[in-house]
């Protein structure tokens, strides 16, 4: 255990926690601690960081401490990727046109880990700011961020992936203990594969999407990203739970103690492995370290069962049918009148539309809107839209078939590590495809995870994914620990890395 106060980034949630009710350091020390290291970022993880807020967050929990009346994670801190909605901080979800947007209320995510919602009382921990992110989180390396891209902790050159790539960088650069982030088509377990993390991405409707703001409604979803599974299982349990009221999608589900549940051995558990998901597109220093770790899992007792999930390539473009037809409705609303940026020069009420949005919205949200307005147009709706849902369908259907067959399903997150900044800016598909092994579990509503499993080409971290069957967060979980206890991969930090 680390105690001294140099030491408070590399604590574990329980660790500071503990440190937290023991009063080896109060909360506005921690906060200030972290706040100091954010300072000196050179990633650009962080979009805006409001230190008095946070500061007056940190004295309220060390009053709730003193009279012991604090959250389970009281005092510790947190930051949030930048879609979702804080009444302290601005949240633009990464587009000029939300620039300076100050929203009146907090997400049920953000406040269930803050203060709580109605009268349930939530977690207690302290935001440390506003997390960088792919415009609208539409990306896979967070250089659709209208304000800068954010750079990898372990290597300055590279991408930290997308779209919570300010997340995973914040986590891995030790700037904040933990991060929320979202997942549509991979967002969190990407980054977190590329930034030598831990992310979990929920089953669809497990955490609330009030006050997210909206890609793909049909696909959003909140979840953790931390050094570790076990922190990971913390904030889960805080960040989980229906919100039938606020959320139309909302499972109505109670949540559960995930960090109860981390003590299964993996002894005769049935781990899937797509065959789909080792084929020529994975790059051969991923697949290394993807088998050294399926090895680990299987000398502590668990067994690979050989599965096929066939259509893990039309993953590409029902997604890239169905989330860019969901985004052009759900950024219908960013049109001047009622939030954010409005245009100066218009001469009538639709020419104020188009030049508000034509100023606002960056190239790749304009790219989605139009690919989506077109695909839901008379026409060609049943030819792509309708048929991208019939095969969603199939997908989901798939995955059935192969739960019956394995308890987890196992396999890369990306077919390569991080790539370069720069890399595929002239080419955008290219970003598309590398969403292929995520994109599945997405389209499915399935939890999916990326746990640290090594190290690959020029020293970049590489993730394994991890997929359960609908609600089963828990074993993911609880694979990811029992991996965790037999490795430090999740331990390791970017010291070598030029941002630091
Ligand atoms: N890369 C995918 C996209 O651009 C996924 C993004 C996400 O999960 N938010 O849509």
């Amino acid at each position: 255990m680390t105690n001294s106060t140099q030491e408070l980034h590399l604590q574990s949630l329980s660790e500071l926690a503990s440190t937290l009710h023991s009063k080896k350091a109060s909360a506005v020390e921690v906060a200030q601690h972290f706040l100091k290291r954010i300072q000196a970022d050179k990633t650009g993880a962080f979009l805006d960081v409001n230190a008095e807020a946070s500061l007056a967050q940190a004295r309220s929990s060390d009053a709730r401490l003193a009279a012991g009346t604090g959250g389970c994670l009281e005092g510790v801190p947190i930051a949030h990727k930048d879609v979702f909605v804080t009444r302290d901080f601005v949240t633009t979800a990464g587009s000029k046109i939300l620039t300076n947007y100050r929203s009146p209320f907090d997400a049920t995510v953000v406040q269930k880990l803050a203060h709580g919602v109605n009268s349930q009382s939530g977690a207690g921990m302290v935001t440390l700011g506003k997390l960088n992110c792919d415009e609208f989180a539409m990306g896979s390396g967070n250089e659709n961020s209208a304000f800068h891209p954010v750079r990898n902790p372990w290597d300055a050159t590279r991408v930290p992936g997308g779209s919570s790539g300010g997340s995973a960088a914040a986590v891995a650069a030790r700037l904040t203990p933990a991060a929320t982030g979202t997942d549509t088509g991979g967002s969190i377990r990407q980054p977190a594969s590329f930034c030598g993390i831990t992310g979990i991405k929920p089953t669809y409707g497990r955490a609330s999407r009030y006050g997210m703001i909206a890609y793909a409604s049909s696909l959003d979803q909140a979840g953790p990203m931390a050094r570790s599974a076990e922190d990971c299982a913390l904030l889960l349990s805080a960040m989980c739970g229906p919100d039938l009221d606020r959320d139309s999608t909302s499972l109505d589900v109670a949540t559960e103690n995930f960090s109860a549940k981390l003590t299964q051995s993996v002894k005769g558990l049935r781990i899937g492995i797509p065959k789909e998901f080792f084929g020529d597109g994975l790059a051969a220093d991923v697949r290394n370290a993807i088998d050294a770790a399926l090895k680990t899992l299987e000398s502590q007792g668990a067994q690979l069962v050989p599965i096929s999930l066939p259509r893990t390539e039309l993953s590409i473009p029902v997604y890239y049918i169905i989330a860019p037809a969901e985004a052009s409705s759900n950024l219908s609303r960013f049109d001047g009148v009622k939030f954010g940026h409005r245009a100066k020069d218009y001469t009538d009420l639709v020419s104020m539309y188009k030049q508000t949005r034509t100023e606002g919205f960056g190239e790749e949200v304009k790219r989605r809107i139009m690919t989506g307005a077109y695909v839901l147009s008379h026409g060609y709706f049943d030819a792509y839209y309708l048929q991208a849902q019939k095969i969603r369908r199939m997908i989901a259907d798939d995955f059935q078939q192969a739960f019956a067959l394995c308890d987890v399903i196992a396999g890369p997150v990306a077919p390569s590590v991080a790539w370069t900044l720069g890399h595929n800016a002239s080419d955008p598909l290219a970003d598309y495809l590398a969403d292929i092994f995520t994109l599945p579990a997405s389209l499915a509503g399935l939890p999916g995870m990326s746990v640290p499993v090594g190290f690959g080409d020029a020293l970049m971290p590489v993730g394994v994914q991890l997929i359960g069957n609908y609600l089963q967060e828990a074993t993911l979980l609880n694979v990811a620990h029992q991996f965790q206890l037999a490795t430090d991969f999740h331990m390791q930090s970017p010291q070598r890395g030029a941002a630091l």
